[in-house]
C-alpha cells in the first residue's frame, strides 16, 4: 500500500485506482469486491486494524466486509441509512424499464456502529452525503483538507479506467439529483486531496470544483 498523507494509505487494488480501499489510522475504509478479500488481507498483514468503515453499501465497497471482519474480528461501521443494505447484502439499482429495484449482491454483515453526520472516525469527520446510496457517507479531515468522497464523484470512468472526473452513472445512484447536491457540498470544502472510490488521488482543488460545477442541477 502507498502512503498518501499522515496516517493515510491507499491499498494496491488491481488494476490500480480502479476500486479503492484506504487505511486511515487503524480503520479500513471500504472493502472492495468479494474476490478482493485475499489481497486486502495480505496488504493489511502486520498492520493494526481495529474497524472497517464503508462509504456506502454497494457491491464494490462491501464485497469483502464479511470475510475481513470475520478474519480480523473487527467491528463493521456503516452510514445509518445504509445499515439495512449492508446487513441484507441487497442494493438499489435502476433497471431499464423496471425502475429502482433492490437486488441481492453481497454477503450481508451485521453493523456494529451506524455512522451519522459529525461522528469521528480515525481523526476524520463523518459527512452525510446521500444520493448515490441512501446512507452514503464521506470522511473529511479539516487539518490538512483531505476528503474521502466515496462515489459521490468518480475520479474517472471505472469501466474504462480513464476519462475525466464525473458523477457516477445515474443508474447506480438511488437519487442522482440528491447526489449532485452532496457533490456541491463536498466541493465547497475545497479539499486539497480527494480520495475517490474509483480513480487516482487528486491534489487539485480547482479540478474537483470545476467538475462539480459542470454537473446539471
Ligand atoms: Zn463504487
Amino acid at each position: 500500500m502507498q502512503q498518501l498523507a499522515d496516517d493515510i494509505w491507499q491499498l494496491d487494488g488491481k488494476p490500480k485506482n480502479t476500486v479503492n480501499q484506504y487505511l486511515i489510522g487503524d480503520v479500513l475504509v471500504d472493502a472492495g469486491m468479494a474476490f478482493d478479500s485475499g489481497r486486502i488481507m495480505r496488504e493489511l498483514e502486520g498492520r493494526q486494524v481495529s474497524a472497517l468503515a464503508i462509504t456506502h453499501a454497494h457491491i464494490d465497497h462491501v464485497g469483502s466486509v464479511h470475510a475481513i471482519c470475520g478474519k480480523l474480528d473487527i467491528p463493521f461501521w456503516a452510514g445509518e441509512s445504509d445499515v439495512k443494505a449492508a446487513e441484507s447484502g441487497r442494493m438499489d439499482i435502476r433497471l431499464p424499464l423496471l425502475g429502482m429495484r433492490r437486488l441481492p449482491h453481497a454477503k450481508g454483515h451485521p453493523v456494529d456502529r451506524a455512522l451519522r453526520e459529525g461522528d469521528e472516525v480515525a481523526g476524520f469527520q463523518v459527512l452525510f452525503t446521500p444520493g448515490h446510496s441512501p446512507g452514503h457517507v464521506s470522511y473529511w479531515r479539516e487539518s490538512d483538507r483531505v476528503l474521502i468522497c466515496g462515489d459521490v464523484m468518480w475520479g474517472f470512468n471505472p469501466f474504462l479506467m480513464r476519462g475525466p472526473i464525473r458523477e457516477p452513472f445515474t443508474a447506480f445512484s438511488t437519487d442522482p439529483r440528491q447526489n449532485r447536491e452532496s457533490a456541491r457540498r463536498l466541493a465547497a470544502f475545497e479539499p486539497e486531496l480527494v480520495l475517490f472510490g474509483h480513480g487516482a488521488p487528486l491534489r487539485d482543488p480547482d479540478r474537483f470544483a470545476a467538475a462539480v460545477a459542470k454537473l446539471p442541477s
